[in-house]
C-alpha cells in the first residue's frame, strides 16, 4: 500500500486526478478528474452499475435532477440539520469545526463544552473563542430571476427562489418512488439505484479526496416489507462484500465493518453498519449500510400530502415500505482502489513504482510499441496490430516515446496490464514480445493469440 503523498503525486504526475481550477490556483475542496482518473472511475461505476442494477430483476435506476424542490429538504430535515458546529478564533477570524479540532467530540458539542477543553487556535495558538453556531452544508442558490439587489430590497422574493445543490442522491430517489411504483408496478423487495453528484460545504476539506465538497454519491433505497426487514438487511450486507472483494479485488482484510451503537446512530435508524478501510492515514468510511425505516417516505408523505403507501398485489395488504441503504462515496471507493494496489518493488536493478489494478479495473488492457520508433515498417507493422487489438478490447494504448524501459515505467505507474513490442522477428514470423506488468516477465506470443 501506498503513502497518501505517494499516490496524490502518482495521481498528477500520471493525469488521474488534478487540483480543481488549477490553473487559477486551486479551488478549495474540488478535484478534477484527468483523462485516466476518468477511465478508472467509469470503469468503477460502470461495474457497480452492472453489479446492483443491471444484473437484477429487483432494481430501477433513476438519474434525477440535481436541484430539487426545496421541501425535498424540509421534509428530509436537511434544512433544519444538516449542519456542522462552526467556531471563529476571535484573533485571527479563521473559522473551524469545533468536532474536528478537539478530541472525543461530535457535532452534537455545545459552546460549554468546548471552552472546558481549553483547545488553542490551530492558527494563531490563542484561546479566545466565540459561541458555537450551526454552520448548514449545504450550497445555495436562486433559481429563475432574482437580482442581487432583491436579497436587500425583495428579500420575501428571494427567499422564495432559494434552491440548493442537493447534498445526497438518496433523495433523488425517494421523491421518484412512487413515479416507479406507478409505472413499474414492481413486486416488493425492489430497489431504486442512483449515481451521481452531491454537494457539502464542508467547513474545512481535507485529505484529497475523502472529504471534498462536491463527490459522486452510489446508493440504492431497498423497499422491503417491514417485518422482513433483518433478512434483507443481511442479505444487501453480504452483495457489498462480493462487490468490494469478489468484483473489485479489494483485499478483505482492510475492509471492516463497524456496528454503529444506538446513540451515535441517526435518531431514524435501528442499525447501520459503517463499512471501514484502512486508507494511507488510516482507517476511514468507505460505506455505509443503513436501515432507515419509512421514515424518509412517510417524511415525504406528510410535506407532499400524497400516499406513500404499497399495496401487495398477492395479499391486498397497504403499508409504507420500510427502507435499507447501502451508500457508497465514489471517490472514497476510487481512493481505496488507489491505495490498495498502489505498490512499489524492484524489477531487475532498477525501482519502479507499479499500480496492480485487476484488468477489470485497468485504464488499459495493452500498450503496443515499435521497438525503434525510426524504423517504418515497425512502425507500420505495430500500427497494424495496435488498430486490431482496439477494434477487439477498445482499452488499448499506444506509446513510441523513449526507450523500452521508459515505456514499461510508464504503463506499470498506470496499471497497463501487458506491454507488447513489435520488433524485427515479428517480420519474420508475426510474434510479439508480450511483458506482464506485474512479473515483469517476458514471452514471445503469436499475434493471433494476443
Ligand atoms: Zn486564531
Amino acid at each position: 500500500m501506498g503513502k497518501l503523498d505517494d499516490i496524490v503525486s502518482l495521481c498528477k504526475r500520471r493525469g488521474f486526478i488534478y487540483q480543481g481550477s488549477d490553473v487559477y490556483g486551486g479551488m478549495a475542496g474540488t478535484w478534477d478528474f484527468g483523462p485516466l482518473g476518468v477511465k478508472l472511475k467509469k470503469k468503477m461505476m460502470d461495474l457497480w452499475w452492472r453489479f446492483f442494477v443491471e444484473k437484477r430483476d429487483d432494481m430501477y435506476g433513476v438519474d434525477a435532477a440535481i436541484i430539487m424542490n426545496p421541501r425535498t429538504w424540509i421534509a428530509s430535515g436537511h434544512t433544519a440539520t444538516f449542519a456542522d458546529p462552526l467556531v471563529e478564533c476571535k484573533e485571527c477570524k479563521n473559522r473551524f469545526r469545533a468536532d474536528k479540532i478537539t478530541d472525543g467530540y461530535g457535532e452534537s458539542i455545545t459552546t460549554e463544552e468546548f471552552l472546558a477543553t481549553h483547545t488553542k487556535c490551530p492558527v494563531c495558538g490563542k484561546e479566545n473563542w466565540g459561541p458555537i453556531r450551526k454552520f448548514n452544508m449545504m450550497f445555495q442558490t436562486h433559481v429563475g430571476a432574482v437580482l442581487p439587489e432583491d436579497m436587500t430590497e425583495n428579500p420575501e422574493l428571494a427567499e422564495k427562489n432559494v434552491a440548493y445543490l442537493r447534498p445526497e442522491t438518496a433523495q433523488g430517489i425517494f421523491t421518484n418512488y412512487k413515479n416507479v411504483v406507478d409505472t413499474f408496478y414492481p413486486d416488493i423487495p425492489f430497489g431504486i439505484a442512483q449515481q451521481g453528484k452531491a454537494f457539502r460545504n464542508e467547513i474545512s476539506p481535507r485529505d484529497f479526496i475523502l472529504r471534498d465538497r462536491e463527490c459522486s454519491q452510489m446508493e440504492i433505497e431497498y423497499f422491503v416489507k417491514p417485518d422482513t426487514w433483518e433478512g434483507e438487511f443481511e442479505k444487501l450486507r453480504e452483495l457489498q462484500h462480493t462487490f468490494l472483494e469478489g468484483v473489485l479485488g479489494l483485499p478483505a482484510e482492510m475492509i471492516h465493518e463497524e456496528e454503529v451503537p444506538e446513540a451515535d446512530r441517526a435518531h431514524y435508524s435501528k442499525r447501520t453498519i459503517d463499512f471501514m478501510y484502512d486508507y494511507p492515514n488510516g482507517r476511514e468510511e468507505l460505506m455505509g449500510l443503513a436501515y432507515r425505516t419509512d421514515f424518509d417516505l412517510s417524511n415525504i408523505a406528510r410535506e407532499s400530502g400524497k400516499k406513500m403507501e404499497y399495496r401487495d398485489k398477492n395479499t391486498g395488504e397497504i403499508y409504507t415500505p420500510h427502507v435499507i441503504e447501502p451508500s457508497i462515496g465514489v471517490e472514497r471507493l476510487f481512493l481505496a482502489i488507489l491505495a490498495a494496489f498502489y505498490a512499489e518493488d524492484n524489477v531487475g536493478e532498477s525501482e519502479r513504482v507499479v499500480l496492480r489494478l485487476p484488468e477489470n479495473l485497468a485504464p488499459y488492457k495493452y500498450c503496443v510499441s515499435p521497438l525503434l520508433k525510426n524504423k517504418p515498417e515497425l512502425v507500420a507493422k505495430a500500427k497494424e496490430i495496435y488498430d486490431d487489438l482496439r477494434e477487439k478490447y477498445i482499452d488499448v494504448t499506444w506509446d513510441d516515446s523513449g526507450n523500452i524501459g521508459k515505456r514499461y515505467r510508464k504503463q506499470d505507474e498506470i496499471g497497463t496490464c501487458a506491454c507488447i513490442v513489435i520488433d524485427f522477428d515479428t517480420l519474420e514470423n508475426d510474434t510479439v514480445t508480450v511483458r506482464d506488468r506485474d512479473t515483469a516477465k517476458q514471452e514471445r506470443v503469436k499475434i493471433k493469440d494476443l
